[in-house]
This record gives structure tokens, sequence and C-alpha cells, in this order.
């Protein structure tokens, strides 16, 4: 039983690092139509690519809020 939780507990943060690892390369490559965009603002509905960007933004984020306290 304690192995199995600190498995899962493992698996679970590996997800979510390479869950990062994927926002911080979708924001590094930013939008290729549009490559001033750094999503520092909300994109405009137009562009996909722009969202995608936007969206991972949002996403870390919401990630940084929730791991505040994680180093403490
Ligand atoms: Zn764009």
């Amino acid at each position: 039983m304690k192995n199995t939780k600190g498995i899962k507990g493992r698996l679970m943060n590996e997800d979510k690092s390479q869950r990062i690892m994927e926002l911080l390369q979708i924001l590094a490559e930013g939008c290729r139509k549009h490559p001033a965009y750094r999503a520092r603002r909300a994109a405009t509905q137009r562009c996909q690519e722009c969202v995608v960007v936007w969206n991972a933004r949002l996403e870390l984020n919401e990630m940084n809020q929730k791991h505040e306290g994680f180093n403490t």
C-alpha cells in the first residue's frame, strides 16, 4: 500500500513536469505568424496559434499558483 502510493505520487509528478515542459516549449516557440506575440496579454481569437500560446501561459500560471508553497 505504501509503495503503491509512492509510485503513484511519483508518476503524477512526472506527468506534471512533462506537461510543464510541453507548455514551456509552446511558449518558447510562440506563434509562427506573430513572432512578436509573447502571451503577455490575451490572444485575439482570430489566430488559433496565438490562442494556443495564450492557453499555455494560463495553464502554467495556474500550475504555479497551485504549487505555491511547494518549496517551503
Ligand atoms: Zn498568431
